[in-house]
């Protein structure tokens, strides 16, 4: 199939067809992948920013004690992105981790577990898992620019070993695969529009 030809028009995104496709594959395991996709850390809206300092108190017990100085969990280098609701963003740090396959990780991944602190915390309290997890972690690997939507496997993170889809034994579209991640960025609706559109294929 196509990636790239006409995609599909849903709730005012462009979504690419590849998403309709069916591979043998599952969603990734931590215990394999290691959370491959936080060693570079990642860029968030200085709305997200404010939301995590604010929950610092909650966030600081699930991380290493020389990780909880809050003044240093992010770069300090902002820059405009029409992509991020604010118009600006800014870094997590990126801190060396000797036991991960990467040598360094976003502060936020936890060295015993591989899990993000972020969501960890919220997990904890009862929350949705993704309440201060930043939009582009959650939505990983699906990403959007601009008004386009898409799964993005040819990228430098999956080269090098932190593949987000594992093998399985029957194929499954990849839409349901990521159910949750298009949700997000689609909304529900968008998304039933989406698994309308695959089922008339
Ligand atoms: S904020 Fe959490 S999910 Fe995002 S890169 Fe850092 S550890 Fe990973």
């Amino acid at each position: 199939m196509a990636d790239d030809v006409e995609p599909l028009l849903i709730n005012g995104k462009r979504v690419q067809r590849k998403l309709l496709e069916m591979r043998p594959t599952q969603r990734c395991l931590t215990t394999e992948c290691q959370s491959y996709c936080c060693s570079g850390g990642v860029w968030v809206d200085l709305a997200e920013k404010g939301k995590i300092l604010a929950s610092a108190a909650q966030v600081k017990p699930y991380l290493p004690p020389e990780r909880r100085d809050e003044s240093k969990w992010f770069d300090g280098v902002q820059e405009d992105d029409v992509d991020f609701p604010s118009g600006r963003g800014e870094g997590t740090a990126v801190v060396i981790d000797l036991t991960h396959k990467a040598g360094a990780t976003c502060i936020f991944l936890r060295p015993e577990d591989r899990y993000c602190a972020l969501q960890f915390s919220s997990i904890a309290r009862g929350e949705h898992p993704w309440t201060l997890k930043p939009f582009y972690c959650a939505l990983h690997p699906i990403t959007t620019e601009g008004d386009s939507v898409e799964l993005d496997d040819e990228n430098e993170i999956y080269a090098e070993g932190g593949h987000c889809q594992r093998e399985a034994g029957a194929p499954m579209p990849l839409y349901i695969t990521f159910e949750g991640e298009l949700r997000l960025v689609l909304g529900d609706s968008g998304y039933e529009e989406l698994k309308r559109a695959a089922e008339a294929l």
